[in-house]
């Protein structure tokens, strides 16, 4: 008689699915999560699925997914996404309290991937009840870092990073201990523009400044790797994920996106994380955390690439580095309207109402006002948050029509 081996702990949680909810299913991070999730169905069941107004799309997702709830941001997209849903049991909801009931359902893992401040809400719900947090959005963090870090450990909440720089960063911190830890080096790709003339760089069109040579990404996160606020917006990011303080801070230019991040240690080991510039890895790094899972990444062949270069960022072409670097040194409300103002003037530049140039004016103006209007305490509260998001959009918004006939 052949006697049954009692499965060993590891084992019987490999054979039960992981329950996971994707918030921003169907954008650049969604679509990529859900390729991992396809290679591999029998470890993951679906909770639910959020999207902002395309509701046929996301009723076609949770289909395929087998989804128990399918959230859409814009009600006026409800009919579309109830329709699209009829005949299943997926339930259908809409607004934005049925983003944060989709983060609030009970997933073990739930990724975040909504763009901008309006992920803040969603994602703290699912961190406030202790889920696994495979964090892409980085927003958030900029506009109300320091209240979403305090909430998410006092939930006992995981906060993975999925931001390839970040996710690196914390890869490379398992090799050694915090204290020993002397500075972080975010890598930035340098956008289309790294070697354009400043005055080519005032006529960029937004077809020239959404080709991005390394990494395919979503809309305004590619518009912000072409100003590089994106990794002003990284520098906050990383401040609130690893407590480190801005002269902890560095950033590389680095053209071939290979080398993500790295950590120098007090005794001068310096620990890098590498790999062919596709989100898959980061995303399949925070799903299958803390085992590692296969990826169809490339695998990377660094004779084939050659050469590995690096240089400082340059400030003329780049202002909106300097920039949030200002508001991660100012603190208080500075960040929370750093990040409005930005969301502002990248919706009207991809609009055709701002020019390229015009972005980091449009940021820096805002930032003043609001320190003359005396906004300037860190959020402590949601609404807090959200009302100082306000006024930097409002800010932003009334000194627009001026600084778009200046920088045009
Ligand atoms: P995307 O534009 O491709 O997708 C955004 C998703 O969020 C979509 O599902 C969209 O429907 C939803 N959404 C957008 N605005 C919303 C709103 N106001 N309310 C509710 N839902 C909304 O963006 P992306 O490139 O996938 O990026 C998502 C987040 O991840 C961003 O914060 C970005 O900075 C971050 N990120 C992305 C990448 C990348 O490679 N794409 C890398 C690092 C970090
Ligand atoms: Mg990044």
């Amino acid at each position: 008689m052949t006697q049954t081996q009692p499965l060993a702990t590891a084992e019987l949680l490999a054979a039960v699915p992981r329950t996971v909810t994707l918030l921003g299913a169907t954008g650049s991070i969604g679509s990529s999560t859900i390729d991992l999730l396809r290679r591999d169905p029998a470890r993951y069941r679906v909770e639910a699925v959020t999207a902002r107004r395309n509701g046929a799309a996301l009723a076609k997702l949770a289909r395929e997914l087998n989804a128990r709830f399918a959230a859409i941001a814009d009600p006026a997209a409800y009919q579309e996404l109830k329709s699209g849903l009829s005949g299943t049991r997926i339930e259908p909801a809409a607004g934005p309290t049925a983003l944060v009931e989709a983060a609030q359902r009970p997933a073990e893992w739930v990724m975040a991937a909504i763009t901008g401040a309006a992920s803040l809400q969603p994602t703290l719900a699912a961190a406030e009840r202790g889920a696994t947090v495979a964090l892409a959005n980085k927003e958030c963090l900029v506009c109300a870092g320091g209240l979403f870090m305090r909430r998410a450990a006092a939930a006992g909440a995981a906060v993975l990073p999925v931001d390839s720089e970040h996710n690196a960063i914390f890869q490379a911190l398992g090799a050694g201990r915090r204290e020993d830890v002397k500075r972080i080096i975010l890598t930035a790709s340098g956008g289309p523009f790294r070697t354009w003339p400043p005055e080519a760089i005032r006529k960029v069109t937004l077809e020239q400044a959404l080709k991005h040579p390394t990494w395919s990404m979503g809309r305004k996160i590619t518009i912000d790797s072409a100003t590089l606020m994106n990794k002003g917006l990284e520098l906050i990011e990383a401040h609130h994920l690893f407590g480190l303080e801005s002269d902890e801070l560095d950033v590389v230019v680095h053209a071939q996106s290979v080398v993500h991040g790295l950590v120098e240690f007090r005794d001068g080991s310096v620990i890098a994380q590498l790999g062919s510039p596709d989100m898959r890895i980061p995303i399949a790094h925070c799903l299958a955390h803390p085992a590692r899972m296969t990826t169809p990444a490339q695998q990377l062949d660094l004779s084939r690439i050659g050469t590995l270069s690096f240089e400082e960022p340059d400030p003329v072409r780049f202002p909106a580095l300097t920039m949030a670097r200002r508001a991660l040194e100012a603190g208080g409300a500075a960040p929370t309207v750093l990040n409005a103002a930005n969301e502002v003037a990248v919706a009207e530049f991809v609009a055709g109402r701002l020019g390229f140039c015009g972005i980091p004016v449009l940021v820096e103006a805002t930032l003043d006002a609001a320190e003359r209007k005396g906004a300037t305490g860190e959020p402590q509260s949601v609404e807090h948050a959200i009302a100082i998001d306000h006024i930097g959009r409002t800010l932003a918004s009334e000194l627009l029509p001026e600084i778009a006939a200046m920088a045009s």
